[in-house]
């Protein structure tokens, strides 16, 4: 049984300018100690898809559809109080962008620490600051003993961003949900911050969804990637098959936009355009307006995802073997997609 199995999830928000379909039918597994980067541009649904994991969305915003089980247990079916004492920090954590502000700035950090250790572990007060230095520790902050009495604004951007993920260590979270958490910080911060997240992946055991719109980023934590696309997850693979051999256009242009430190402006080659509104999206393939390669069919069908027997699918049409184009084509994996393929003839 996979830790985290997602299927047909569907969060929409019922706003006055119409409803936003900001996730739209996504499907995913995790399995206990696996590590998944969620990629995509802003706008793709990337982080709304988390936050309904965690039940986090609020009005306009739900679930309108879909399953969400953890360890097999369905949680679309727990109300709030239980998401809240069952599931939020004792189960799941998450760990968010802007750690200054998830921070309480007039309370020290060890205070912080210590609260959410003693309401989820019931410890002793002593008990709990002895825990909480050990995480900070854990975590790399330095001199634990002495920066557990200091409050945040004394931290550094990079320190802050450490004390949110022993805060979100603090009840042993089977899985810890990274929220673009080093977008605000410098490159050389961020460094450290990715290489603290697989040092406690493998010291906790913990599987982590890390949500960024950086490919480089998942690079250095991620096994499997799965990319999204206004509310879609347009491919999903082992993050080095992917690197190798990325099939959807729109992950095809993600890679070819990276920056690295030996490219050259020449070989940088940006996505050609923005993405449309999640309130009346593109009929067929959401990603058609942007697509260099689209044909006609691309506006008529929606593309589920298809795979070729091995742990990579993609949701374009260019793979469906009755693709009238000369291109090539995978098989479809059953009960996968939603069929409305259907419209290729076949002469
Ligand atoms: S289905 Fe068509 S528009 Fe969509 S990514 Fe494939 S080729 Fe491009």
């Amino acid at each position: 049984m996979s830790l985290l199995a997602v299927e047909d999830l569907r969060t929409y928000f019922f706003t006055p300018e119409g409803i936003v379909q900001a996730v739209d039918g996504i499907d995913f597994e995790l399995e206990a100690g696996e590590s998944l980067g969620i990629v995509g541009e802003s706008g793709a649904g990337k982080s709304v898809a988390v936050k309904s994991l965690m039940g986090l969305i609020r009005e306009p915003g739900r679930v309108v559809d879909g399953s969400i089980r953890f360890e097999g247990r369905e949680l679309t079916d727990l109300s709030e109080e239980q998401l809240r004492r069952e599931i939020r920090g004792n189960e799941i954590a998450i760990v968010f962008q802007d750690a200054m502000s998830a921070l309480n700035p007039v309370f020290t950090v060890g205070s912080q620490l210590v609260e959410v250790i003693r309401e989820n572990t019931g410890r002793t007060e002593t008990e709990a600051r002895a825990r909480a230095i050990e995480l900070l520790d854990d975590v790399g902050i330095p001199d634990p003993e002495q920066r557990i009495d200091e409050y945040p604004h004394q931290y550094s951007g990079g320190m802050q961003q450490r004390a949110m993920i022993a805060m979100a260590l603090a009840c042993d979270p089977k899985l810890i949900i990274a929220d673009e958490p080093t977008t605000a910080l410098d490159v050389t911060i961020q460094a450290g911050i990715l290489d603290l997240f697989e040092d406690i992946q493998e010291r906790y055991d913990t599987s982590v969804i890390y949500v960024t719109h950086d490919l480089g980023v998942v690079r250095e934590v991620c096994d499997r990637v799965a990319v999204m696309y206004l509310g879609k997850i347009v491919e999903t693979a082992p993050y080095e098959e992917l690197y190798r051999n990325p099939k959807h256009p729109y992950t095809q242009s993600l890679l070819n936009s990276v920056v690295t430190p030996d490219a050259t402006l020449d070989g940088i080659d940006p996505i050609e355009g923005t993405m449309p509104s999640g309130v009346s999206p593109p009929s067929g393939c959401r990603f058609r307006t942007r697509c260099p390669v689209a044909f006609d069919e691309c506006s008529r069908l929606v593309p589920p995802r298809y795979d070729d027997g091995t742990d990579h699918d993609v949701a374009c049409l260019l793979y469906d073997e009755r693709n009238p184009r000369d291109e090539p084509a995978l098989h479809e994996r059953p009960g996968r997609g939603d069929g409305s393929a259907e419209g290729f003839t076949d002469d």
